[in-house]
């Protein structure tokens, strides 16, 4: 499990420029998330984890539980985190099962502040970091800056509100991973297959 981390830091000492966008890949793949939890604003949250997405060539669909396809990843938003993780880890994944994240909503209404659309922002980048973790599967890692950072800053927390990035090698990583999960879904490797004949 990828839990102990996505800590919020309020210290604004962290200034780095952050890297900009990747160009877009030719073919567009496309990924379908299913998220579940009481969340007053849906469409607002997703739409920051599907621009994430989008500047980087990835095409998202966002529904809910039920009826969720086999091959699509799962976000809980749950109302209170568990009691056994520290009060400021925001959310977990499972990235070996490369299926299931948590998030946990009132850590991340307590860690925005009073601000609504600044806790918007915040959970749709707490459920976009939870997904990358998954997409990356066991190589998943954490960046120094931008949306994989282990800790944000209440800077990084600001330029939310904008756009806070992905890091040259999330992106390789998340491409990677995407590879592997659509040769999963296609079969066995094309060598395997070979092997067999
Ligand atoms: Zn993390």
């Amino acid at each position: 499990m990828k839990c102990g981390t996505l800590l919020l830091v309020i210290a604004g000492i962290f200034g780095a420029s952050l890297p900009g966008a990747a160009a877009s890949q030719p073919e567009t793949p496309s990924l379908t998330v299913c998220v579940s939890g009481d969340i007053s604003d849906y469409n607002l949250v997703v739409a920051g984890p599907a621009a994430i997405f989008r500047r980087i060539g990835i095409r998202t669909k966002w529904r809910g539980l039920n009826g969720c396809p086999a091959d699509a990843i799962r976000v809980r938003v749950l109302k209170t985190g568990p009691a056994n993780l520290p009060a400021r880890v925001l959310g977990c994944a499972h990235p070996l099962d490369g299926r299931d994240a948590e998030v946990y909503l009132d850590r991340v209404n307590a860690a925005a502040g009073a601000a609504g659309d600044q806790r918007t922002a915040l959970l749709g980048y707490v459920i976009a970091h939870e997904i990358v973790h998954l997409l990356e599967g066991g190589e998943t890692q954490h960046a120094g800056e931008g949306v994989m950072r282990a800790r944000w800053s209440s800077s990084d927390v600001e330029k939310m509100l904008w756009r806070l990035d992905l890091t040259d090698d999330d992106i390789e990583l998340i491409r990677r991973g995407l590879r592997e999960r659509q040769a999963q879904r296609a079969g066995a490797p094309a060598a395997a297959t070979a092997a067999l004949q």
